[in-house]
């Protein structure tokens, strides 16, 4: 391989082609600062982010003179008169009640802020044209949110045929899209960085055509396109940093064994977590620094592995760090490591963002002084604030919350290279492994811990909801606690919120305030109140959406119900699961169905009963995924990549990593013409983390 310097590479700025791309959202017309945060809350900050910010899907609408004449789930476009205006009470919807040429009613329903517009846009008694999907709400038409909203059919003939975008609240189709318009303009001609040979091939447009093209109807070669630049970028990434973290000096650790021996662990530890030590220790003692995956599914004892390794360092005379993504979960870390560790003597502290004066400053002071051996906290544990006497080992819990970028500014907490050990729960293929954690080596911890009890699975119709909350009933009464998870989709967001507060609301009528709530739009503190309100075993139920994903380790818990389980990919089911069945109890999941059922969805759902490995449920959730009827199909979940689907992933990405070893092996300094355009394209995806390792320093 060539000859390749980390510092090479990092030296050069952004190429001032890309400048127009990464202004801000705010410099565009008719960006307001009402705007702002939705457009925030959408990550699309920069213009970049808008014009990469692809639609969901495409819709086909029909205009039609009535609503007899439309069926429900249709888009349609239709001629109504607001008669009324109806607020309900609390936080619920605001709906304008108007009437078609035929005198069919229909509620137009608005959630949150939107329903100043809906109220602004119909006005009572006057004639507007409006596009939407034609949804039922009890026995009256709907259209949650429409489209758009004109005051004559002129208007509407742009609509019939257009994108439609991811929305947060505060947005409307019709504003996102020019804006995505506004941001394709004028986009710069980039060098190609693509394989000539392989662009031919694919028959794949220029990026300055791709990008205009996928926003303008269903385009697979632009979309591909796209997707394969972001894997190429994130492929070329992971192999500069293998390179230069070669190239890297770390501090050989020699553990002599003498804390280990003290750890009095209540179990035996099963072969894959020794196998997985044993790779750990060999790569410490080494010069260069390790970095190295830790794959294990839910309750495969991941823990207990990075305390061993932890250990290790504090033996070798190092202090050790552990990274958690939430509060919580570094506070449950801490507790947990503190009792396994309890007959070492080892000192361990927890330092958390929430922490402040005195006992922030003692903390500081012992990570500095080297009376704390092993640190465990937040992303708080960055912070130049934050210094170590010498730190040799980083473990990151939940790899990717933290983006490599994000570990190379810890890189640079010590003198040397601290060796670094990643976890990950979240199952990834086997074929995608490598090409996605391209930078690490593995480790799988692919044997659970004995005497684990399956988790009965169960599906039920969502019709038998009385009957499933007559069982919450029962379960409570013996002094279990259980889940109720409610979907969550981007599309819109408020409504999926208000469901989850109404059902949140009928369980709390049915067992009072022994329910708590936790959704993406609470306050972290309220959020955090409620999670430990849980932990702590005070409340007995917890709604939420998908927040509990990554975290909370509660073994009283013991059921849990997953509404609308058939919009989840698998792997997100099976991550919700691993929740329950972490004690010794039985445990149950129910997941509620609705009825009309696809074919892939009958089919995620019997394998769910089915089975309960994670990596085999990885496999076939990518063979499963698709169609459009999940949540976030478009978006990737727990990958790295914003353009790529799933599907493309699998497709797309081995050819991507292929295609960066090779230009790495030919011209490692990324100094021929195409070498340049590869440049361009890590900054364009923002994988140039060396800049950012710069600016840090
Ligand atoms: P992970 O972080 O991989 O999800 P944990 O480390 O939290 O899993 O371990 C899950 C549970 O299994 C914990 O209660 C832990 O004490 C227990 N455990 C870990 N290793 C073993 C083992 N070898 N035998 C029995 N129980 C184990
Ligand atoms: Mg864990």
């Amino acid at each position: 391989m060539a000859k390749y310097v980390w510092s090479d590479y990092v030296g050069a700025m952004r190429p001032d082609v890309l400048n127009p791309l990464f202004a801000e959202s705010g410099s565009l017309k008719g960006v307001g600062p009402g705007l702002a945060r939705p457009l925030e809350k959408l990550g699309l900050t920069r213009v970049k982010d808008l014009a990469y910010h692809l639609p969901d899907r495409f819709v086909a609408r029909r205009a039609v003179a009535n609503l007899d004449e439309a069926g429900v789930g249709e888009q349609i476009v239709v001629a109504l008169t607001p008669r009324e205006y109806k607020q309900s009470a609390g936080r619920g919807p605001f709906r304008v009640m108007a009437e078609d040429a035929l005198g069919n009613y229909i509620a137009l329903t608005y959630f949150g802020r939107a329903s100043y517009s809906g109220k602004k846009q119909l006005p009572l008694d006057e004639k507007r044209w409006v596009a939407g999907r034609l949804d039922q709400y009890g026995q009256t038409w709907q259209m949650v949110h429409p489209d758009h909203v004109s005051e004559d059919s002129a208007g509407m003939l742009g609509h019939l045929n257009e994108p439609v975008y991811p929305l947060s609240d505060g947005l409307t189709q019709g504003r996102l899209q020019a804006l995505v318009h506004q941001s394709l303009e004028g986009l710069p001609e980039l060098p190609e960085w693509i394989e000539p040979g392989l662009a031919a091939k694919m028959d794949w447009p220029r990026w300055h055509e791709a990008l205009p093209l996928a926003h303008k109807a269903e385009h697979p070669q632009a979309r591909d396109r796209l997707a394969y630049d972001e894997l190429l970028a994130n492929s070329l990434a992971l192999l500069l940093v293998r390179e230069s973290n070669r190239a890297k000096k770390g501090t050989p650790l020699h553990g002599d064994g003498r804390l280990r021996a003290k750890l009095n662990l209540p179990f035996e530890l099963t072969g894959a977590q020794k196998r997985s030590i044993a790779e750990i220790e060999g790569d410490v003692a080494q010069g260069a620094p390790m970095l190295r995956l830790l794959q294990g599914d839910v309750g495969s004892g991941k823990t207990a592995v990075a305390l061993n390794a932890m250990l290790i360092a504090v033996e070798a005379g190092g202090q050790a760090a552990l990274l958690a993504p939430t509060e919580i979960l570094a506070r449950q870390h801490a507790e947990t490591l503190s009792r396994m560790a309890a007959g070492t003597g080892v000192t361990i502290a927890l330092l958390t963002g929430r922490d402040k004066g005195k006992a922030r400053e003692s903390i500081l002071m012992g990570l500095l002084d080297g009376s704390i051996d092993i640190c465990v906290g937040t992303h708080a544990i960055f912070q130049d604030t934050v210094a170590y006497r010498n730190l040799t080992l980083a473990v990151i819990d939940e790899q990717h919350r933290f983006g490599v970028g994000q570990r190379l500014m810890l890189s640079q907490k010590a003198k040397r290279t601290p060796h670094c050990l990643a976890m990950t729960a979240t199952p990834i293929p086997r074929t995608l492994t490598l090409a996605q954690y391209g930078e690490m080596d593995v480790s799988r911890l692919d044997e659970m811990p004995p005497g684990r009890q399956a988790i009965d699975t169960r599906v039920v119709a969502q019709d038998r909801l009385a009957d499933v909350i007559e069982g919450i009933g029962r379960h409570i009464a013996k002094g279990a606690q259980a889940y109720w998870v409610c979907p969550m989709v981007r599309e819109l967001e408020t409504a999926d919120i208000a469901a989850a507060e109404a059902r949140h609301a009928l369980l709390s009528e049915r067992f009072g305030d022994t329910v708590v709530m936790v959704h993406g739009q609470m306050r972290p503190e309220a959020k955090d109140a409620a999670m430990e309100r849980f932990a702590r075993g005070d409340a007995k139920l917890l709604v939420a959406t998908t927040v509990i994903e990554v975290g909370v380790d509660v073994p009283n818990a013991t059921l849990m119900v997953i509404e609308q389980a058939e919009r989840f990919g698998l792997a997100q089911l099976h991550q919700l699961r691993g929740r329950v069945g972490r004690g010794s109890q039985q445990s149950t999941c129910l997941l509620l169905r609705g009825d009309a059922l696809s074919e892939t969805g009958r089919e995620r759902l019997a394998l769910m009963r089915e089975t309960q490995d994670g990596f085999r449920l990885a496999e076939e959730d990518l063979r499963l995924r698709g169609g459009g009827e999940l949540l976030g199909t478009r978006q990737s979940g727990d990958t790295p990549f914003k353009v790529a689907d799933f599907e493309q992933i699998a497709r797309l990405l081995p050819l991507a990593h292929d295609d960066a070893r090779l230009l790495m092996e030919r011209d490692g300094g990324l100094s021929s013409p195409r070498g340049e355009a590869a440049r361009t394209l890590l900054y364009l995806f923002e994988r140039d983390w060396g800049v950012q390792l710069l600016r840090g320093g």
